[in-house]
């Protein structure tokens, strides 16, 4: 293919670099999954134009990178990147380039880029194709091969290993010999890069299509000790009995499930994690089997740890946290209305969705087969039956509050939210009780 189809919007823009003398590609991932043959996400745009004459030409542009020579341009509700065409200065620390200086044409621009698939630019309007290192063979080929030499490429940048292993799952490519072996040689090129921008590529192989593909690699280049030692110990802890797989095997098998289901961030991670605890808790029993009793909290503590270290907002680590602690939870059709109940409150209602979707991830990775539809039905069931009867889970659903139970003549304090908390627990317990008149009757009782 020597040319793409360029959609209007693009042909727009376009012309408005025309008519100031100025030249301009899209560039980068758009070039590469148009031909692919896969929807886009976002256009980045590359210019002979500088950023203060860019800012100029459009009434709305944020400097969003001015400093290494992009700028974004507010198109008609679009967001479109542009990047004045430039060569890297040199690296001093693996981390950024020292310096940012512009490139005269687009073939110097391109080859600064990381991988030959993103190296490839199309000349707008007309759509025709640049491609000097032959990332088209590429593509046609899923690889990933650097611009270059891989081991000087990766040594300009350490995160540019995670980012083939990011694509590497994203697109279902593979390395090129070379890449790896430079990775492999080398993993601790990572080491200097921000947390920041590893936590970027983590979250995106986490959200690929197969997380499992750059994890394994990971794993083969030791980036995976380096960056995720947990789970790097879970390899070769076997747990034969119930499961087919060892721990690690069966942590991506859950993983690549809740992805293959396009469960959320919180899941796959907690899918991910959920077992890490287990090589800290292993026992083998007197019948020769092995145990992980209470590996769900020392699961959770690693992956609260883990993610605080990656630098995960606290409402993602709160919420993969607490599906990794319930990830145990047993069901069986002995249970009265108040264990139901009391589960409900423990794991909350708004969470008990992704929970069952956790569980199916797990199941299906013990095996690698399918669980059935049924799989954990009959407790789903059971609580909607129980939340059919009574919704009182927190004090808000309580029938009284504490200004009913001051007016009452409890007194006020410190012991009035222990009333209150206690008269929850009897509600939980027998929601019949739900009502202003049993409640004060009982807190009477009490004080
Ligand atoms: P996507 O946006 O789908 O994740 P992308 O290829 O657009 O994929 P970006 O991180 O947005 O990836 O980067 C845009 C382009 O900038 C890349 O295609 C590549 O040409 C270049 N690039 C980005 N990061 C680097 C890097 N660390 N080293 C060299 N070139 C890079
Ligand atoms: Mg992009």
């Amino acid at each position: 293919m020597n040319r793409i189809v360029v959609p209007p919007l693009l042909k727009e823009i376009a012309s408005i670099f025309a008519s100031h003398g100025r030249g301009a590609f899209l560039a980068g991932g758009a070039v590469r999954d148009m031909l692919r043959g896969a929807r886009c996400a976002d256009y980045d745009i590359a210019s002979d134009a500088p950023p203060e004459e860019i800012m100029r030409m459009f009434p709305a542009v944020i400097p969003t990178g001015i400093k290494h020579g992009t700028v974004t341009i507010r198109y008609k509700k679009h967001s479109i990147e542009v990047t004045t065409f430039r060569h890297d200065g040199v690296y001093h620390d693996g981390r950024r380039p020292g310096s940012v200086s512009y490139a005269a044409t687009i073939e110097e621009d391109l080859s600064r880029r990381d991988f030959t698939m993103n190296a490839i630019a199309a000349e707008l309007p007309g759509g025709r194709i640049v491609d000097p290192f032959e990332g088209r063979a590429d593509i046609v080929k899923k690889i990933i091969r650097c611009v270059g030499r891989a081991a000087d490429r990766l040594n300009e940048d350490g995160l540019r290993s995670l980012r083939a292993l990011r694509f590497a799952s994203q697109l279902g490519f593979e390395l090129d010999a070379e890449l790896l072996r430079a990775i492999e040689e080398n993993p601790a090129m990572i080491l200097p890069v921000s947390v920041e921008r590893v936590k970027m590529e983590f979250d995106k192989i986490i959200a690929s299509a197969k997380p499992s593909t750059a994890l394994l690699y990971m794993e083969k280049c030791r980036l995976l000790e380096m960056i995720l030692p947990e789970l790097s110990r879970c390899r070769g802890v076997e747990q034969k009995g119930y499961h087919r797989f060892d721990v690690l095997t069966h942590s991506l098998l859950a993983c690549d499930y809740a992805a293959h289901r396009g469960y959320g961030q919180n899941v796959r991670l907690a899918a991910l994690f959920h077992d890490i605890g287990k090589p800290g808790t292993a026992k083998l029993d007197n019948t020769g089997i092995w145990t992980f009793h209470g590996h769900e909290r020392l699961s959770a503590e690693l992956t609260r740890a883990l993610l605080s270290r990656l630098r995960y907002s606290n409402a993602e680590i709160a919420s993969t946290v607490h599906l990794v602690r319930e990830h145990m939870f047993h069901y069986t059709d002995s249970f009265g209305d108040s264990a139901v109940r009391r589960f409900v409150r423990r794991v909350g209602e708004e969470n008990l969705r992704d929970l069952f979707d956790l569980r199916r991830a797990d199941s299906f990775a013990m095996t690698g087969v399918e669980p059935p539809l049924e799989l954990c039905l009959d407790f789903r069931d059971r609580i909607a039956s129980v939340l059919e009867k009574s919704r009182a889970f927190s004090l808000k659903d309580l029938a009284v509050n504490g200004h009913d139970l001051i007016e009452a003549g409890i007194p006020a304090g410190k012991h009035l939210g222990i009333v209150l908390n206690s008269l929850l627990e009897a509600v939980i317990d027998d929601p019949e009780l739900n009502n202003r008149e049993k409640l004060l009757q009982i807190a009477h009782q009490w004080v």
